[in-house]
């Protein structure tokens, strides 16, 4: 049975992962609609690869750029927030939403609609909105499968039992590029050296959010959402090799955990399987040959950004979703070389605790958690020309 589908941030590392995972199974799959951010060329180029029957570029310019790239097509297209809603709208039986950053937070909440599957790879979405998401997702019956690699072990290892008796979910991080650096090395990183990931290639947000290990800590809360577990049944361990990506440990100390070699296209074959299995062509995890795997705790000493996270999560309220705009801001000046790594966490632990005298419940709606994202994306803006400042001197 060929199933329809339609992907939000198809000209993205996961977004080109999953669209070779569908060439691969073409008459499983049916594409409805291609979305992408600003780049007319690569949207054109993934939508005539896929066959799509509708391509959405979001950015409102390049919409007669699209139009000219897919002329001699029968693919139609549109351009701007009413295209990119279209591309949403349009009948698919999976969305995978993969577009970077909050900015996935309304095509993905907008893609929830009865009897769909959402494979979400957008944790951000969870981060800023998560009760609202997925009180969402509940009610109107949207399966949410999680496309991010630990979690999607989680999901593995989590149906070994109850949600009672899990003693502790635990995801691994690399470790990201600095796992061996001093600190007062990683506090002179430039952007380059924050990009290089050691193990996944990914864009260019995600990079930096695993150099500080503020990665983590976003999938702190995603797990806290998708999995309906609390602070303190969550952790997180570092695992050079990525191959574990999630433990799960039970009442009776017995450990479930899901394991694959360090490729997106598992996690995302699986997030688009039906009853069977999708038959992967990927190379097969050999132990033998990897010989040992190595775990160590993370140090929030160095990775301030990691315990910032998780006090958000332990705080609640709507502190997951000023953290998480506070950190985009900060990102984007770092990417800039405007302000130096360590400026990050203290950027966003600056904006936390202004905001956390004002007990902000957590917001109920989504638009309510874009209000709040916005406020503190100002706030947070505030803080870049003096940190910008000190970097130029
Ligand atoms: P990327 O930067 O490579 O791709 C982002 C995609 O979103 C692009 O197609 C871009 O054109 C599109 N986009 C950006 N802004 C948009 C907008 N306003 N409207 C519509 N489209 C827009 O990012 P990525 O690495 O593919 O990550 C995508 C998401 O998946 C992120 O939320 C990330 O945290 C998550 N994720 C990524 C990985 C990975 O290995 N790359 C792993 C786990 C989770
Ligand atoms: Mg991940």
């Amino acid at each position: 049975m060929t199933r329809s589908l339609t992907i939000l941030g198809a000209t993205g590392s996961i977004g080109r992962s999953t669209a070779d995972v569908v060439l691969a199974h073409q008459d499983e799959f049916r594409v409805q609609a291609v979305v992408g951010g600003r780049d007319a060329a690569a949207l054109a180029k993934v939508a005539r690869q896929l066959g799509a029957k509708f391509a959405a570029l979001a950015d409102e310019r390049e919409g007669d750029a699209l139009k000219q790239a897919l002329s001699g097509t029968s693919i139609e297209s549109g351009a701007g927030p009413t295209a990119v809603l279209e591309a949403v709208e349009r009948d698919a039986d999976i969305v995978l939403a993969a577009i970077s950053g909050t900015a996935g937070l309304a095509p993905t909440h907008a893609a929830l609609k009865p009897g769909r599957r959402i494979a979400l790879a957008n944790k951000e979405s969870l981060v800023c909105a998560g009760n609202a998401f997925m009180a969402d997702a509940r009610r109107l019956g949207v399966e949410i499968m999680p496309v991010d690699s630990e979690h999607n072990a989680l999901d593995h290892a989590l149906a070994a039992g109850l949600n009672r008796d899990v003693e502790k979910a635990v995801i691994t991080a690399s470790g990201g590029p600095f796992r061996t650096w001093s600190r007062e090395r990683i506090a002179r990183a430039s952007a380059k050296e924050a990009s290089a990931h050691p193990v996944w290639s990914m864009g260019s947000k995600i990079n930096i959010d695993s150099a500080t290990l503020m990665n983590k800590g976003l999938e702190l809360i995603e797990a806290h959402h998708l999995f309906d577990l609390e602070a303190e049944r969550l952790g997180v361990l570092v695992h050079p090799e990525a191959i574990v990506h999630g433990l799960v440990q039970w009442s009776d100390g017995a450990v479930t955990s899901g394991l694959a070699l360090p490729d997106m296209k598992v996690p995302i074959a699986n997030a688009l399987r039906n009853q069977r299995r999708l038959k992967m062509d990927l190379p097969r995890l050999d132990l033998a040959a990897i010989g040992r795997l190595s775990f160590e705790r993370p140090d929030e000493g160095r990775f301030p950004c990691l315990s910032l996270a998780k006090a958000a999560l332990k705080a609640g309220g709507a502190l997951p979703t000023i953290l998480n705009a506070a950190n985009e801001i900060a990102v984007e000046a770092f990417m800039a070389d405007q302000i130096r790594f360590y400026d990050i966490s203290e950027i966003v632990e600056r904006v936390c605790s202004t905001f956390s005298g004002r007990n902000i419940p957590a917001p109920a709606t989504v638009a309510e958690a874009l209000g709040v994202d916005q406020e503190a994306r100002q706030a947070a803006g505030h803080l870049i020309p003096a940190y910008a400042e000190v970097t130029r001197l």
